[in-house]
């Protein structure tokens, strides 16, 4: 839905609302009807912010397509237990899942729990992990991540996305991917570069910042869709529907893609 339009119906739905309270208080034989204008106003604009069945329809024919052109795709990112996937995750942000897997491998060698990680000097973890960019802030971010860990979960890293986004350096992308991938629970889709500008491409979202466009998602798609939707959607993002030269001519999603914001020479 356009912004422009939501805002003026949650404006209409408020002014409307207060006038009913209003009502209410003043004229209390009116109490009904005003609960009534209430309600039905409620039920209004959960139905004006509901994806569209055209919206729900176009989605469901790009996740048969993603399906049937990436069945198997998955995360690329190297781990063994869910800490791991934690620190590779973090490491991940601005580099490339090849970087990160580089740097890691070593990495996991040296540190392999939450206590090794929170008692590593912040130096020594900083060169560790030096070539995945913004080390500084990384180290840092491992380190008081595994600190709350050690602290608050006996070690072990949390399984639900109210805990995990509490924890140092962890957003809805780090926390959903670590729920989705190492413990198979879908709290959301993850929206990283590849997913944001896939989806705006595809028509799927207007939005540009990474909590709408999943908020976005999550309404149009089912739940059971939600993780494997994401790994499928990066995959395209990385072969084909690449940021600086999307190969639309050699694209699987050509038919169900309005190709929004793509220059066409
Ligand atoms: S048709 Fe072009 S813009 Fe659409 S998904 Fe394919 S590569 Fe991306």
């Amino acid at each position: 839905m356009p912004g422009k339009l939501a805002a003026r119906i949650v404006s209409i739905y408020l002014t409307l609302s207060c006038n009913a309270w209003k009502i209410q208080r003043r004229f209390g034989f009116l109490y009904v009807n005003g609960s009534i204008l209430f309600l039905s106003l409620n039920l209004l604009l959960l139905r004006s912010m509901a994806p569209s069945p055209d919206a729900k329809r176009h989605a469901a024919r790009i996740v048969r397509r993603l399906a049937a052109e990436y069945r198997d795709a998955v995360c690329a990112l190297n781990f063994d237990n869910p800490l791991e996937l934690l620190v590779a995750t973090i490491l991940s942000a601005q580099c490339t899942d090849v970087r990160v897997n580089i740097v890691t491998e070593s990495l996991f060698d040296k540190y392999q729990s939450a206590e090794d990680f929170a008692a590593a000097p912040l130096r020594q973890l900083e060169q560790a992990i030096r070539t995945t960019g913004f080390f500084r802030n990384k180290a840092k971010n491992i380190k008081a991540c595994c600190q709350n860990i050690v602290d608050l979960h006996d070690g072990d890293v949390p399984r639900n996305l109210e805990q995990l986004v509490e924890l140092p350096g962890v957003g809805r992308k780090t926390a959903n991917v670590v729920l989705g991938v190492a413990f198979e629970v879908a709290s959301g889709v993850v929206v990283d570069t590849h997913v944001g500008r896939l989806s705006r491409r595809l028509g799927m979202t207007r939005e540009t910042d990474p909590v709408k466009i999943e908020r976005d998602l999550m309404e149009q798609l089912s739940r059971r869709q939600w993780i494997a939707f994401s790994h499928r959607m990066i995959h395209h993002g990385r072969r084909v529907c690449t940021a600086r030269r999307p190969k639309c001519d050699e694209c699987k999603m050509a038919n169900c893609c309005p190709r929004i914001g793509v220059e066409t020479n």
